[in-house]
């Protein structure tokens, strides 16, 4: 039977953790760590997500404020806002809810978040350096999975890793991580052949699509880690990630569950990378 790796718990001991690093350097420095969310329009999702983000800056004593600007909003407008919060000593990291309306020209608004703010680590300047290995604000999500992996000391060295999906948010970033700790990775996406086939290779699964149980038990390597950031919510409210989550316990030796896996670390890492912002910000 897996191990599950408890996403929830690891965040809420994070977060503990956090919520003491605020109160210290409000102490030292009279700084409380903020990050402002830029949202455009009003999808239900999005606004839900932005919400728990700020929902949580609050919990931790950070403080967090979210700008919504209308569905019809312009590139100028945007960018303006994203430029102004830039410009803002107050403000020590910036998230732009993505996806953004179609209207919207996505990257340039992404990399108008200067580097030091971009604490969802999106721009091209800091996927630009995750991959020559400078350091720098990682994307949220495969950070939290990395995370994951330490902390229940899952071997990735020399370990064959196979990712199924390749978005900038998630795929992509995840392989560039675990080729930084040496594991042998493969990318995988819509237009792989054999998928299943792959996948049986890997000693680590990342599955990164968001199609409910598309990845069968049957598909995985027995003993492997398995890391699911799929989320799909059904109409009744119930929600699975993209694997099969209860004849996989029985396969793999890790498991990442949904929810209650790799979710809570993504928002656990965005209050870090805010508060090391922060701290940078005061000199700290
Ligand atoms: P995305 O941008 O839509 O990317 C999905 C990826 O899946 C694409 O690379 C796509 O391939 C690939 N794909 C689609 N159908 C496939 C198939 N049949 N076989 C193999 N690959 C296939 O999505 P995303 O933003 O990366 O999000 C992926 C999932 O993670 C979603 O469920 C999302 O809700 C979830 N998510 C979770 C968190 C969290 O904190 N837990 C954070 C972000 C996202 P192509 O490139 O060829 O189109």
């Amino acid at each position: 039977m897996a191990t599950i790796l408890d996403g929830s718990l690891l965040a809420k001991t994070i977060r503990t953790e956090l919520s003491g690093e605020v109160e210290a350097l409000q102490k030292s420095s009279g700084v409380t760590p903020r990050l402002d969310v830029v949202i455009v329009g009003d999808d239900p999702g999005s606004v839900a997500y932005v919400n728990m983000k700020r929902k949580a800056s609050m919990a931790i004593g950070m403080h967090s404020e979210v700008h919504q600007l209308p569905a019809d909003a312009s590139q100028e407008h945007v960018l303006d806002l994203v430029h102004s919060l830039g410009g803002s000593g107050k403000v020590h990291g910036i998230l732009v809810q993505h996806p953004l309306p179609r209207h919207l020209d996505e990257q340039p608004i992404l990399d108008a978040v200067l580097v030091n703010k971009d604490v969802d680590g999106i721009s091209t300047l800091s996927l630009g350096r995750l991959i020559v290995g400078l350091p720098g604000f990682r994307p949220c999500t495969p950070e939290g999975m990395m995370r994951l992996l330490a902390h229940y000391a899952v071997p990735i060295e020399g370990r064959t890793a196979v990712i199924v999906g390749r978005s900038i948010i998630l795929g992509k970033p995840m392989a560039l991580m675990l080729l930084e700790k040496h594991a042998t990775v493969t990318i995988c996406h819509s237009r792989t052949k054999d998928l299943a086939d792959i996948c049986r290779h890997a000693d680590i699964l990342v599955a990164a699509v968001g199609r409910a149980e598309m990845i069968k038990a049957s598909w995985i390597k027995p003993g492997a880690c398995v890391l699911d950031a799929g989320y799909t919510r059904f109409e009744d409210g119930t929600h699975v990630g993209d694997v099969e989550f209860q004849a996989t316990c029985e396969v793999a030796s890790w498991i990442t569950p949904v929810p209650g896996g790799v979710g809570p670390m993504t928002i656990a890492m965005l209050l870090e990378n805010t508060i090391k912002a922060a701290r940078r910000a005061a000199g700290a």
